[in-house]
């Protein structure tokens, strides 16, 4: 079994209510959406596969893409396990290889290693292949007005309730032109279905306008309303200069 990677890496979560925690990344080529923000394109999918082969983050190898299970397996074992919170699914959007990660997760979870999924929260029946052996769900709800995609609402709500059964944490990415109304509409999904933690991150990248810090806290207020845990954060690596 093998697939396309873009890099293996130690690093501190950077987004969302484990900010900080120290966790091993494996990133995955491609995804199924395009969205304007995307700071890691679907379309790409490099030849080698990027590996931090010790603890030293300038010790890196590269492993020839489509990469093979035993390869990530040892990769993640050489990254020293037992200090490292979890092991992050990250892409693009991991699920797209769900077949792959049935046969790799059993493998790589250990005693203090948990899995952690980030996803774009649209590929449900992938989720439900393999649920069962992850810890936590950082699910986007894509709110079109900034990421430029159709809506994505009844998609985002079928996986919400087969994730629900998991510790799920929602980010919500927001701009400066992003409206109440389709915040709420987010809002009101979470809502909908269990009173979540959610994450407002403000959008980065220069060609967006971005919300204030009045804009944050009105939002934040906004939710607060229908949910009882509402954090603004934003993506805290980006502003240690960290993977
Ligand atoms: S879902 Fe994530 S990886 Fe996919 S295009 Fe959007 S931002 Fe990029």
């Amino acid at each position: 079994m093998e697939t396309s990677m873009i890099e293996i890496f130690s690093s501190v979560q950077g987004e969302g209510p484990l900010v900080g925690c120290r966790q091993t990344f494996l990133r995955f080529a491609g995804c199924n959406l395009e969205c304007a923000y995307c700071d890691t394109p679907g379309e790409m999918r490099p030849t080698h596969c990027r590996v931090q082969n010790s603890l030293d983050c300038k010790d890196i190898i590269f492993y020839k893409n489509p990469v093979k299970v035993d390869q990530v397996v040892l990769a993640v074992k050489r990254l020293k396990p037992s200090i490292h919170h979890a092991i992050v699914l990250t892409g693009g959007e991991p699920l797209l290889q769900s077949e792959f990660l049935k046969v790799i997760l059993p493998l790589l979870k250990g005693s203090r290693l948990r899995v952690y999924l980030e996803t774009n929260g649209t590929l449900t029946k992938q989720l439900e292949s393999i649920i069962d052996m992850v810890d936590f769900i950082a699910m986007d709800i894509k709110l079109p007005g900034i990421s430029g995609l159709f809506p994505l609402w009844d998609d985002h709500r079928k996986f919400l309730a087969a994730a629900v059964q998991k510790e799920v944490f929602i980010k919500v990415v927001v701009g400066g032109k992003t409206s109440d109304e389709e915040f709420i509409r987010a809002v009101r999904l979470v809502a909908g279905i269990a009173d979540l933690p959610l994450i407002i991150q403000p959008v980065t990248g220069g060609r967006f306008v971005k919300p204030g810090p009045d804009r944050l806290l009105f939002l934040q207020e906004l939710a607060l309303e229908h949910l009882s845990d509402v954090r603004v954060i934003p993506q805290v690596h980006k502003i240690m200069y960290m993977l």
